[in-house]
């Protein structure tokens, strides 16, 4: 059963045996096609575009009502209709996070907490902080599950000195799982830190508004994580925080008055919105969070808990498969469809029979089914979940440094959608066996030692 199609559902692509097979994509926590109402939506609406906030002409007024309109959706999607929050449109997490990190008043001794969970984006924010403005960062620690209970998050801030922010993922990319916010959250309040839920993975699963996250200070998300693949995130926060100081990026659209030795910046959000803004990229996100409402968030999260577990189960039953971050007696409602593995070894390259690399790569080539491999921006967390030693890191650290990547660590993820069936998850599973357990592979790879990627020889 699909729940809603998406641009692109039906795509054929060419494999190595000469056939053409419809693509089945399980990549969508890296980036999704679009809901084909967010297409509809988009093509209805590129009569109009026009300059946001800059014209007098009908269109521009017209487009001006689309971003504005979308604008109070996104608060309404995080549950602040009636708040006195801003949400910022920016172009994704990654920018939400560096905005936020670059406002936020902080003094030096302040503490930011943070866990070895995070992606990337949640993490070298706060790290430039804490080199160029003196602020302290702490790291919760993780097990070997890849999980932190609310109590180390507690207690990291607990023992801090001046907490200042919790900034912490609302589900991580790599193994689906999901902190448990609520209770988070509220310690960190009553401990005096505001809280940062870096929603990228959840906004697409979860309802926000009604989830764990909803407590939270600042939420950041996607819209090409989210079926509107047009260019825009949003920061979601309270409006003291940027109603002040200058932002991060400057120029026409943040201002009231600009003279040669003084600007009057504007009020948030647009404040932090310098340049013409991507009304697109808004009403796409607008018309998503619609289509979100339509199918409704009960038959959504049924869906794609069933999914998560025909993938967890299915990959557990696989011989030498390795998912990372697996518990057996799980509750698997604690996790996204997002499912990260390896198999026999954890490196990519000649020391053990099946590296990352190459799995993604056969499963391109001979099935037609797009995978993620590698670390997934999350370096600290996957170092954890592989088990490498501190010798296994060096050395890896090394070759990264000396350019050659083809033993370089790392897993492959496979992520659903909203329009991924039982049997798209099934057409994975049997793929992978033949990977595995199958016949040789029916064509010689070959590894690039720059980037670690294999590629079918004709
Ligand atoms: N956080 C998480 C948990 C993510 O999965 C991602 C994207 N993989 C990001 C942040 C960054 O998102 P973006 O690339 O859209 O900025």
């Amino acid at each position: 059963m699909t729940l809603a199609r998406l641009v692109g559902d039906e795509l054929t692509v060419p494999c190595i045996d000469g056939t053409d097979r419809v693509y089945l994509g399980l990549d969508a926590g890296a980036s999704t096609a679009a809901f084909e109402s967010v297409a509809a939506r988009v093509q209805e609406f590129l009569p109009w575009y026009s300059s946001v906030h800059r014209g007098a002409g009908r269109k521009s007024q017209v487009a001006t009502q689309a971003y504005e309109d979308a604008r109070e959706a996104m608060l309404e999607f995080a549950g602040r209709g009636d708040s006195d929050d801003v949400a910022i449109f920016c172009r994704n997490t990654t920018e939400a996070i560096n905005i936020l990190a670059y406002r936020l008043d902080v003094e030096p001794g302040d503490t930011i907490v943070t866990t070895v969970a995070e992606h990337h984006a949640n993490l070298l924010p706060w790290q430039r902080l804490a080199h160029e403005r003196g602020v302290t960062i702490r790291y919760v620690e993780c097990d070997e599950r890849g999980e932190f209970a609310a109590e180390d998050v507690a207690e990291a801030i607990e023992t801090a000195d001046r907490p200042r922010l919790l900034a912490i993922t609302g589900a991580t990319n790599v193994t689906g799982w999901m902190p448990p916010l609520a209770g988070i959250i509220d310690h960190a309040h009553r401990h005096g830190a505001e809280v940062l839920v870096d929603a990228a993975q959840l906004a697409p699963h979860r309802p926000l508004a009604t989830s764990g996250a909803a407590a939270a200070d600042y939420l950041a998300w996607s819209g090409h994580k989210m079926y509107a693949p047009f260019g825009t995130g949003v920061l979601i926060g309270p409006r003291r925080t940027f109603e002040t100081g200058t932002p991060l990026l400057v120029g026409g659209g943040a201002v009231n008055l600009v003279d040669l030795d003084e600007v009057l910046w504007t009020d948030p959000p647009e404040r932090d919105e310098a340049g013409s803004p991507n009304v697109l990229g808004a009403v796409a996100l607008h018309a998503a969070v619609d289509e979100f409402a339509r199918i409704g968030w009960d038959a959504i999260v049924a869906h794609e808990e069933a999914l998560a577990t025909r993938l967890r189960v299915g990959l557990r039953d696989l011989a030498g498969v390795r998912v990372l971050g697996e518990v057996p007696d799980r509750d698997d409602r604690d996790y996204l469809a997002v499912s990260s593995f390896v198999i026999g070894t954890v490196g990519s390259g000649s020391a053990g029979p099946l590296p990352h690399p190459l799995v993604a790569a056969r499963l391109s080539a001979e099935h037609a089914i797009g995978v993620r491999h590698g670390c997934f921006c999350a370096h600290p967390y996957l170092v954890r979940l592989l088990g490498l030693s501190n010798e296994e890191t060096a050395r890896y650290r090394h070759d990264i440094v000396v350019g050659d990547r083809r033993n370089i660590p790392g897993a492959v993820r496979a992520s659903v959608s909203i329009s991924t069936t039982e049997a798209d998850v099934d057409r994975f599973l049997d793929a992978l066996d033949q990977v595995i357990s199958g016949p040789e592979a029916p064509v010689r790879y070959q590894q690039d030692p720059t980037t670690g990627d294999y590629w079918p020889v004709p």
